[in-house]
């Protein structure tokens, strides 16, 4: 079988998708790469590459010598780290990905590329945020991202790329920590409810923004990259979903296991208002209709099992 490279595949999302594929389509048949060098078992169990996805030259050889049929492109600045170096994050998060969509179209890949709630803005309607609706970012990340959303479009509408993507609500997860976005303390707070009974929240209390569980976010690319091409009307850019809270909702329902657990407010004037542009929840009507998109794990799920799992590997 032609193999699967996961670029940027040391991170958050790609750090559980690359176990997932490999456990599905066999170790040596997924190639992790990324820029810096992975502990454990990305490198260890399956091909590993260090790999600049600006590296032109370097993309293309890694597809050629690795036989590779379906690329995930996952580098990229998330949103609060995007806004503190906005040229960097254009060069990575653009300028990388026309690099991966020429090589998929020279070597006729399909490719998967995550967009994000990010891509919406402060006009788009906020609640049941509809699949095709007003996009006007405010962010460098949020630009980059309905950029992407188009190009993918472009790439397969005059190319015929088979890229597909989704846009990801917030993620959680216990095994590798977020890079640096907005909703990145839906995951700290677990680590401060486990460590020390308590969390400085750096959004208000009643920010409600859509969230989603790894394995629920593993399972939405790997069932997207699966499914029957004739069914997707939309290629790019699904709106998906599975949770939509508040910090205040959030400590609710952790207290449920840590009754003692305290949650403080200190708000952080940039995320807030990143916060404050982003829908509260999506509607994921297109995805659970082209590809039978349905998560498994809601607020309460999620939480009882971080828990579970950040308990064995904190304490
Ligand atoms: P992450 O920051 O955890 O990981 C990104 C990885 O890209 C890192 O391992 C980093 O080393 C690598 N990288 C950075 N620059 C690189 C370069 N020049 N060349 C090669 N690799 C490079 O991000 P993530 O959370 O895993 O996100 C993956 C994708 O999903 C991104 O496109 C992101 O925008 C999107 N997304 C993530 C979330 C989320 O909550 N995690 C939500 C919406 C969308």
């Amino acid at each position: 079988m032609k193999r699967i490279l996961v670029s940027g595949g040391a991170g958050q999302i790609g750090s559980e998708l690359i176990p997932a594929l490999r456990e599905r389509y066999g170790a040596d048949n997924v190639v992790c790469a990324d820029i810096k060098i992975p502990k454990g078992p990305l490198a260890n169990e399956g091909p590993f590459v260090q790999l600049n996805c600006l590296d032109e030259t370097g993309v293309r050889e890694t597809i050629k010598k690795f036989n590779i049929g379906t690329i995930y492109h996952l580098p990229a600045l998330l949103s609060a780290t995007a806004e503190k170096s906005p040229q960097k994050a254009w060069d990575i998060n653009m300028n990388g990905l026309i690099i991966a969509l020429e090589a998929a179209r020279e070597s006729k890949c399909s490719i998967f590329v995550p967009s994000s709630i990010a891509a919406f803005g402060p006009t788009t309607p906020r609640v049941k945020t509809p699949q095709d609706t007003i996009q006007r970012p405010q962010t460098i990340y949020g630009i980059t991202k309905v950029a992407g959303e188009l190009l993918c479009d472009y790439y397969f509408m005059k190319w015929g790329v088979d890229a597909r993507g989704v846009r990801y609500p917030g993620i959680i997860s216990y095994k590798t920590l977020p890079g640096g976005g907005t909703t990145d303390y839906a995951v700290d707070i677990f680590y401060g409810a486990i460590k020390e009974k308590r969390y400085e929240c750096f959004l208000r209390e009643d920010t409600r923004l859509d969230m989603m569980y790894m394995p629920d976010a593993v399972k939405a690319a790997i069932s997207l990259m699966e499914a029957d091409p004739s069914k997707l009307i939309h290629r790019n850019a699904f709106n998906i979903t599975a949770m939509s809270f508040t910090p205040k909702e959030l400590a609710n329902e952790i207290r449920k296991h840590i009754p003692d657990f305290v949650i403080t407010y200190s708000v952080d004037p940039l995320r807030q208002s990143i916060a404050d542009t982003w829908p509260e929840s999506l509607d994921d009507t297109c995805a659970r209709e082209e590809w039978g998109w349905c998560p498994d794990y809601d607020i309460s799920q999620m939480t009882q099992d971080m828990i579970k799992n950040l308990r064995e590997k904190l304490l």
